[in-house]
Formats: C-alpha cells, sequence, structure tokens
C-alpha cells in the first residue's frame, strides 16, 4: 500500500491543490516488479498543462518574483531538509514506480537531490551580473534574469534525481517550473511537489502534470507562454521537441541517449576495470544514459574480461527492489522488457554470441537476466542502437586508433571510460574520445557540480553547476549613460 494513495486517484497538482484532470481522465502506474496497478493517476492534458503555465506565470510575477534570492535558497534548503525526513517514503515510493532497488536509491538517487537542492541552495544568491567598463562616457554593467516559466519534461529511468537537476537550479535562479513525469512513473514527482509546498515554496512555483508525452508532454512544448523546456529523454522525442519548441523560440536544453564506450586496456588494474564495466551497464538495470553498453577491451585480455564479466552477471543479486540485499530489480514496464528481449533476439541474429543471460526472468514483473554478448561487430546494430537495458555488447580492439575508431563510431557522445596506467595514453584518450564526460580508471560517477550532458544525438546543453545557471537566467544589458 502507498501511504500517499488515500484518494482513489493521484490528482495533479496545480497552484498549490491537488486536482482532478479537467477531462475527468486518468491512468494506471504499474509496479514492475509484480505487473499489478500501483495507483491510478489523473491524466493531464492542453487544457491542465495551460492552468498550470497560469498559475507558474501568477507566480513569477508575484511573491516569487519578488523574493530576496537568498530567500529562496533558504526554502530549496529546507526542501531539502523534508526530503531527508520523508527518505523512506519517497524511497518506497520510487522503488514500486520504477523497480529500482531501494538499496540504489538510498545510496544513489536520495543523496544526489538532497546534494542538489544543496548546491542549488547556495547558488541562487551567488547569480551575479557583471560591470564591463565599455565606454568612458557610460556605466555598463548586466543583470541575469530568471529565463520564466520552464517546462521541464523527465524520464523513467531516475525520476527524482533527474527531475531535482531541472527544478533546483530553475527555482534558484527564481524561475517557476511545469514539470511532467514520465506516464510510468509519475509518483515522486507528485510527493516532490507536495513537499515543496510544505517548505513554504509558494503555490504556482512548482506545478505537477503528470500525463502522456504526446498529449500533456506535448501541451508543454507547444505552449506559448512557456520560456524554456528542459527534456532528458530519447533523440526521438528531442526531434519533436525541438520543432514544437521553435513555434515561440522557446529555449531548448536537450539530455538525450547514448551507446557509450568503455575500454579497457591490458595496464589497467583488471579487476577494478571489470568491476565497473559489470557495474557500468548493470546498474539500475542498464536503464542508464551513460551506460557502459559497449565495452570494448584490447584482443590480449579479451577472452578474460569476457569470462569475469559473465560471471559478474551470473552473480547480481536479483529480486523484489524493495529488499535491501537486491542489486538488480525489474526492467521499468512490460513495453521495455519487450524492447530489450527483441534487441537480444536481434544480437543473436546478427550472429553475435551469448556469454550469459539473454533470457526473462519468470512470468510476474518484467525482470531480464544480465546478458552479455560477445563476439559483436562494430556495425551490428546491437552495437549501434541504445538498448537501455542490462546487455553489454563486448568487442575486441587491436590498438588505440582501433578503440578510438570504433568508440566514436555511433550516432551518440554522451560518455566514455578509459582503463590504463600509462598517463600519457589516458591523455590522448580524453583529448580524441567524442563525449560530454570521459571517465579514466573508472566508470560512471557524475556529480552536480560538474556539467553533465553530450552532443550530436546525445542532445545538446548542460546540466548541473554552473551551466545549469545559464539554462535558466538571461543577461540583461544595462547602458547608464553618465556623461563625458
Ligand atoms: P522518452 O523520450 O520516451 O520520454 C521522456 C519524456 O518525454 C516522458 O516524460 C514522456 O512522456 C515525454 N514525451 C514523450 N513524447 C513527447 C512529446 N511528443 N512531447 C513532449 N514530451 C514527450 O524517453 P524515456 O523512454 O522515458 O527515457 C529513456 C530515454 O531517455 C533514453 O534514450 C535515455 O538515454 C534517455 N536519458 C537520457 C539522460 C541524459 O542525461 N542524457 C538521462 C536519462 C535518460
Amino acid at each position: 500500500m502507498l501511504d500517499r494513495t488515500t484518494t482513489d486517484t493521484q490528482r495533479l497538482l496545480i497552484d498549490g491543490r491537488r486536482i482532478a484532470a479537467g477531462s475527468g481522465r486518468s491512468f494506471e502506474t504499474l509496479n514492475p516488479a509484480t505487473g499489478e496497478v500501483l495507483a491510478h493517476v489523473a491524466e493531464a492534458d492542453a487544457g491542465d498543462v495551460d492552468a498550470a503555465v497560469r498559475s507558474s506565470r501568477a507566480a513569477l510575477d508575484g511573491e516569487w518574483g519578488h523574493m530576496r534570492a537568498a530567500d529562496r535558497g533558504a526554502l530549496l534548503l529546507r526542501l531539502a531538509e523534508l526530503v531527508r525526513q520523508n527518505a523512506d517514503e519517497l524511497t518506497r515510493i520510487e522503488s514500486l514506480d520504477s523497480g529500482k532497488p531501494v538499496s540504489a536509491i538510498r545510496r544513489q538517487d536520495l543523496p544526489a537531490v538532497i546534494d542538489t537542492l544543496t548546491y542549488y541552495a547556495g547558488m541562487a544568491d551567488k547569480i551575479n551580473g557583471q560591470v564591463i567598463p565599455a565606454r568612458p562616457d557610460a556605466l555598463t554593467y548586466t543583470i541575469r534574469e530568471p529565463l520564466g516559466v520552464v517546462g521541464a519534461i523527465v524520464p523513467w529511468n531516475f525520476p527524482l534525481m533527474i527531475g531535482m537537476w531541472k527544478i533546483a537550479p530553475a527555482l534558484a535562479c527564481g524561475c517557476t517550473v511545469v514539470l511532467k513525469p514520465a506516464e510510468i512513473t509519475p509518483l515522486s514527482a507528485l510527493m516532490i511537489g507536495e513537499l515543496a509546498l510544505e517548505a513554504g515554496i509558494p503555490a504556482g512555483v512548482l506545478n505537477v502534470v503528470p500525463g502522456f508525452g504526446q498529449v500533456a508532454g506535448q501541451a508543454i512544448v507547444d505552449h506559448p507562454d512557456i520560456d524554456k523546456v528542459t527534456f532528458t529523454g530519447s533523440p526521438r522525442v528531442g526531434h519533436q521537441i525541438l520543432q514544437g519548441a521553435a513555434g515561440n523560440f522557446k529555449r531548448v536544453t536537450l539530455e538525450l541517449g547514448g551507446k557509450s564506450a568503455n575500454i579497457i586496456f591490458p595496464d589497467a588494474d583488471i579487476d577494478s576495470a571489470v568491476k565497473a564495466a559489470g557495474s557500468g551497464i548493470f546498474f539500475n538495470t542498464g536503464q542508464v544514459c551513460s551506460a557502459g553498453s559497449r565495452i570494448l577491451v584490447h584482443e590480449s585480455i579479451h577472452d578474460e574480461v569476457v569470462e569475469r564479466l559473465a560471471a559478474r552477471a551470473a552473480g547480481m543479486r536479483i529480486g523484489d527492489p524493495l529488499e535491501s540485499g537486491t542489486n538488480m530489480g525489474p526492467i521499468v514496464s512490460e513495453a521495455q522488457m519487450n524492447r530489450i528481449l527483441d534487441y537480444i533476439d536481434i544480437g543473436r541474429k546478427e550472429g553475435a554470441h551469448i556469454v550469459t543471460g539473454g533470457n526473462r526472468i519468470g512470468d510476474r514483473g518484467y525482470y531480464v537476466e544480465p546478458t552479455v554478448f560477445a563476439g559483436v561487430h562494430h556495425e551490428m546494430r546491437i552495437s549501434q542502437e541504445e538498448i537501455f537495458g542490462p546487455v553489454a555488447a563486448v568487442m575486441p580492439f587491436a590498438d588505440e586508433d582501433d578503440a578510438i575508431r570504433i568508440a566514436n563510431g555511433t550516432a551518440y557522445s554522451l560518455a566514455a571510460g578509459v582503463w590504463t596506467k600509462d598517463v600519457t595514453r589516458a591523455h590522448r584518450f580524453t583529448r580524441e574520445l567524442r563525449a560530454g564526460t570521459v571517465w579514466v580508471n573508472t566508470y560512471g560517477p557524475t556529480d552536480i557540480r560538474l556539467p553533465w550532458g553530450g552532443v550530436r544525438d546525445s542532445g545538446f546543453g548542460r546540466e548541473h553547476g554552473e551551466a545549469a545557471i545559464d539554462n535558466f537566467t538571461e543577461p540583461k544589458v544595462v547602458w547608464i549613460n553618465t556623461g563625458r
């Protein structure tokens, strides 16, 4: 039983109130560990999105828009404290809705949410303009104004964490937010919206409109009074968002997919490399934009790495995500599970060899075995396309040039890893790998202080750090004629 599903339907959160969708419609969100209905959720359409945007605009023109920056920061800190106090319930809701193991949410998602809020709380009153002495007869300077109403559209793989990557900097800058969570994981966003109100963040500053992408999401993209869309999701939807945003020249940030290469040289610490390669692809059931889904191994150690990686896959503790010992839960939905199983089939037909895994587990819930493919060729679809599941494509390389050619040879450029003790080689690779982040002798860590994002089919713009402040502010020039 969800503690916060005391009403029949989880209602929208608009202007500080939980309200039914204008259409009266709702949709089901399922527990992927069982396939059973977890809650009914009000389904926002264009009319509801419009009400949310009007509320967010009014908040911007009202108390929120006139608040001291330091006070905005204090409210974000208060929200961080409430997240801490409600950690157990948030963890449970996130786990039930997404299938993420509670152990992972406790270790990663929630600390990241709190860190994000704390970091941007501290930044709220440090968003400075510049005095730029352009001419002797003028005082010329910039101020950085909030961009306005932000539409935040988030995916289901890290609903809380990715949502907060958008909410916290937007609010620190003085913007207001209309948040649309993914339709398969809407619950934690509604709870964050409630906690924001409890923290004292004024009504309308954060509205939450669960609903389907083609309806509620598209309504955000098309809305003429939204100034910016910040989106994390697939390249396919990224294209649609760019096209829709052109209508009123909305600013857009896109964090899209990846097919990241994790490259292992023989001089690396092989124990650490294999361990990180395993977590790089199996963490969060492989549903990670920066998953190290292509593992490139020097031919001299290829067979050994494949064998050890397969042993790690077989050793994963797969099961009920609510059990603290589980380190791999179900896939988020039946559709996503079927997509992964289809890709496994494609890999087989392309001639790659399954070393371990390859099957659905049981018939209750959406579990898939951690899978390792060897004998993968760079041109195969399982090497080129994002599977977004626990499926590793391992391939050998002959030398540095070969590794770079393969690593850079997909449409994506989000992240990459390289394992070597040769410092000059490490530097060569950090320069030559096309990626927003290159990890050396580690794989996967992110930090809110460091810019995050990609290029090409992985999107554009950067979240995190000071880069996010640029995403949510616009510089204004003031030119004061001082005479002479
Ligand atoms: P998705 O693109 O299908 O959906 C993402 C969000 O967009 C959802 O909220 C969905 O409802 C909404 N949406 C769908 N159609 C829309 C439309 N026409 N207009 C507006 N919104 C619409 O992606 P997903 O399946 O939820 O997530 C998986 C994808 O996200 C993967 O490709 C993954 O790599 C990517 N991702 C990227 C990052 C990153 O930081 N780069 C992080 C996590 C996930």
